[in-house]
């Protein structure tokens, strides 16, 4: 069985930096942002049931879905939200642990999770790696990446779980809150650690998390 980690952080915490890096180690990296695309492609399912409850407004006049359209239906309705939700979620899910069960026997697959805490699937992996930045650094990254307001920057980290709950469910943490460089040898531990366990029963369990494990 191959070991189940869980890479997750808050938006703009650098998530994908990290799981960068993991690739470059060996790691099959799952990522729910590139799945998210995937199950709503033409064709799918999930596109299908969208069109369902959405209407066929909601598409392009290629039959893709137009995401910018969809993004404002639900932006102010809770309701229209938890539909979405309910439709995509499950796809992606189904779709990586798919992709989970076709990696190789001795790989390591991190998925890569933004809302690992908000979806409530921390207990689904052997091991939850956090990557870990205080919030003005966070805003700071977030407005020059999307081209943010600081109000933008911050009310997109208020819509997420907060640092503390996210620390709270951490075996690894890998603090980002300095260069890019100093990521280095932070992922080379956990590559490390990753590697180093026994193939079968995963590295580790929950009860014994490590709080940090910052270098
Ligand atoms: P996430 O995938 O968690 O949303 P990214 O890896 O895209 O975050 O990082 C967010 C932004 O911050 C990107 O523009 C990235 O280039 C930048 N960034 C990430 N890590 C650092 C760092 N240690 N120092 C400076 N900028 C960084």
């Amino acid at each position: 069985m191959t070991s189940r980690v869980a890479l997750t952080g808050g938006i703009a915490s650098g998530k994908s930096a990290v799981s960068q890096l993991l690739a470059e180690r060996g790691a099959v990296i799952i990522d729910s942002d590139v799945l998210a695309r995937d199950v709503v492609e033409p064709g799918t399912r999930g596109l299908a049931a969208i069109t369902e409850r959405f209407g066929p407004m909601v598409l392009a006049p290629d039959g893709s879905l137009d995401r910018a359209k969809l993004g404002r239906l639900v932006f102010r309705d809770d309701q229209a939200r938890a539909d979405l939700n309910a439709i995509v979620h499950p796809a992606i899910r189904a779709r990586a642990a798919e992709l989970q069960l076709a990696a190789p026997a001795d790989a390591v697959v991190v998925q890569v999770i933004p809302l690992l805490v908000e979806t409530g699937q921390a207990d689904d992996f052997d091991t939850v790696v956090v990557v870990d930045v205080d919030e003005k650094t966070q805003v700071r990254r977030l407005m020059r990446r999307n081209g943010l307001s600081p109000a933008d920057a911050r009310a997109r980290l208020r819509a997420q779980a907060s640092r503390e709950e996210r620390l709270e469910i951490a075996d690894v943490v890998i603090d980002n809150a300095g260069t890019p460089e100093q990521l280095v040898p932070q992922v080379d531990a956990l590559w490390t650690r990753l590697t180093s366990s026994a193939p079968l029963g995963g590295v580790t369990s929950h009860t014994t998390r490590s709080s940090d494990q910052k270098t």
